[in-house]
């Protein structure tokens, strides 16, 4: 773990390294105030010696300019350090995450990713920085001050010392504290955030039922808790602060008496005294610091252990060694004894063989749930199979590149994903160096041209967050434009006009024949026009592939198809 988190250190040494020079300094500055003082008082003023007050007060006027700058040090680069290390771990984070197979995001919440990458490495980021800044400052103080103050008087030193384990105890016990209930108050405010993003996504359901009451009360016992741990955190910061100040003052006063004591005692001078009660009032910010890195350092190495968690996830399913370009496609699709389970135990396919020629539309049919859409998700390798194999044009697909195989098939889908943005953009994701031209074209063979001519800006219209602005049929359209710019040989319509109404579906299916032509497509639908026109017809039920042949053919059989016929289709 901490080595892995010390890798991300080490492209930024250099900075490390100024930053922790530049820490140095300033714990140095800070333990040689207390001396030029004692110096002050025991000799300099009695032997007045105001040549040397003002030459020493230049000397320390000179450390105050050096020391600004070693404040910048410390303020910005070793903040930029945390910002380096925080902008690395997210781009590798994003890049991994790209490279993940569809089981991890099957079993994975959006909202914990987002905090991932953003919340968590955020307090990466603060460890990185000021972890080893902090640590290393407060034991040169603390360290700094005992030695020269041991070395005035060793029993002095040791009484009031005694102290500081108060100080620090009592600084530590309340942070722990204060984090466990910070710690509730993130999780309080992830549920806030978990039950907003629901309401809102759904406020178009939430309204139609008019639930709207129903959502405020969720919404006001997540709030309430929120308050109610806030309420807690801020009077424990309260008793905090005020606690820690009533130690570090404590530790004044002890300097202040039992030193008045010792130079009454003349055991030491007034100088030193004096030195005794500085370096106390000191004592106070390496505390601090040593308070919150322990703090920091719970907080950044559990955030950086999520990190390392999903980092550790490795990709299901990626090129093999000796994967080669998949070229030239002609779209000969075979199944050979394929089988495949979700979760290693039950099986949702087995034993399925097919064999669809180059060019063939063939209609997949069969009782939901049986595994249609799982079929045809193998062949891109969304999920890998389990047994048997898939070939193209006789090449298995496990030996072939994955960007080579994916950029051959493509994927309609019944709920369209748009992105937010342009209607240019959504089509033109089809295929990113397309010119205009492409995109106008595309768009016409689609039968979205007019619609799109319709909009206040054309291709350039918003089309709001996943395509709201539009209409179920519109979105479809904009989907097989994509479609045909990325003009694959291998096609997947996966019931993509199943949640149209007819008069859209009557479009869309002029659209949908035209991009089936000259292609192989796979249809899984419920249509009848849709499957009838279809040169080939698979059944599949959970006995597996039961049915195969032309609509006249099947319905002879008077099997599975004719009664999903007469019943369902009809
Ligand atoms: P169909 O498309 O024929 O309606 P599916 O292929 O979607 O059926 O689903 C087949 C079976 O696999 C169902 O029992 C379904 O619950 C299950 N299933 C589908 N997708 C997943 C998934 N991502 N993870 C686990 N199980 C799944
Ligand atoms: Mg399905």
């Amino acid at each position: 773990m901490v080595e892995k988190f010390i890798e991300y250190y080490k492209p930024h040494k250099w900075l490390f390294l100024l930053d922790m020079a530049a820490a140095t300094l300033v714990a140095a500055s800070d333990l040689i105030f207390p001396q030029i003082t004692k110096k002050f008082i025991n000799e300099l003023i009695p032997g007045r010696d105001i040549d040397m007050i003002m030459k020493l007060g230049i000397a320390m006027l000179v450390l105050y300019v050096i020391r600004f700058f070693m404040d910048y040090i410390v303020g910005f680069y070793g903040h930029l350090l945390g910002v380096k290390m925080e902008y690395a771990m997210r781009k590798d984070m994003f890049s991994h995450l790209q490279k993940l197979s569809f089981r991890y995001y099957d079993d994975t919440k959006t909202g914990h990713i987002m905090s991932r990458l953003v919340n968590d490495l955020n307090e990466i980021a603060e460890l990185a920085h000021h972890g080893p800044e902090d640590l290393f400052i407060s034991f040169l103080m603390i360290v700094g001050s005992f030695v020269l103050l041991a070395r005035v008087d060793l029993p002095l030193t040791l009484i009031i010392f005694s102290i500081v384990p108060f100080l620090m105890g009592f600084a530590i016990i309340y942070n722990s504290r204060m984090r466990n209930n910070f710690r509730k108050i993130r999780v309080s405010l992830s549920e806030i955030n978990a039950g907003l993003e629901d309401s809102i996504s759904g406020i178009r359901v939430v309204k139609s039922f008019t639930n709207e009451w129903f959502e405020e009360e969720k919404f006001d016992k997540g709030n309430d808790n929120f308050m109610g741990l806030r309420t807690e955190s801020v009077r424990q910061l309260g008793i905090f602060s005020g606690g820690i100040h009533f130690f570090s003052n404590i530790l004044n006063l002890a300097a202040l008496v039992f030193g008045g004591y010792f130079v009454y005692l003349g055991r030491i001078d007034l100088g030193d005294m004096v030195a005794f009660v500085i370096y106390m009032s000191l004592m106070l910010q390496p505390v601090r610091r040593l308070s919150n890195f322990i703090e920091q350092f719970q907080k950044g190495m559990a955030g950086f252990r999520r990190f390392v968690e999903v980092m550790a996830v490795k990709p299901e399913i990626i090129d093999s060694e000796d994967a080669v370009e998949l070229k030239d496609v002609k779209g000969h699709v075979e199944f050979r004894n394929v089988g495949f389970s979700y979760n290693n135990k039950e099986e949702v396919l087995s034993g399925i063989n097919l064999d669809v020629p180059v060019g063939q539309t063939i209609a997949l049919v069969g009782p939901s749930g049986v595994g249609k859409t799982t079929l045809c998700s193998l062949i891109p390798r969304f999920y890998e199979t389990d047994s048997g194999s898939i070939m193209i044009d006789g090449k298995d697909i496990k030996n072939v590149t994955i960007e080579s195989l994916r950029a051959n098939i493509g994927m309609v889908q019944q709920d369209v994903f748009l992105f937010s943005g342009t209607i240019y953009d959504n089509i033109s994701y089809g295929k990113l160096d397309a010119t205009y031209e492409d995109v106008v074209v595309a768009a016409k063979r689609a039968n979205a041209y007019d619609f799109i001519m319709d909009t206040p800006d054309g291709f350039m219209t918003y089309i709001g967050e996943r395509g709201v602005k539009l209409s179920g049929g519109q979105k479809q359209r904009l989907s097989i434009a994509r479609m045909f710019l990325k003009n694959p040989p291998i096609l997947i319509l996966d019931e993509a006009t199943s949640s149209l109404d007819n008069q859209s579906e009557a479009v869309i299916q002029k659209s949908i024949e035209e991009l089936a032509r000259d292609r192989t497509t796979f249809i899984i639908a419920h249509r009848l026009a849709t499957i009838r026109s279809s040169e080939r017809i698979i059944v599949l039920t959970n006995e597996g592939i039961t049915e195969d042949g032309t609509h006249e053919e099947l319905l002879a059989m008077k099997g599975e198809y004719f009664k999903l016929y007469n019943t369902q289709l009809l």
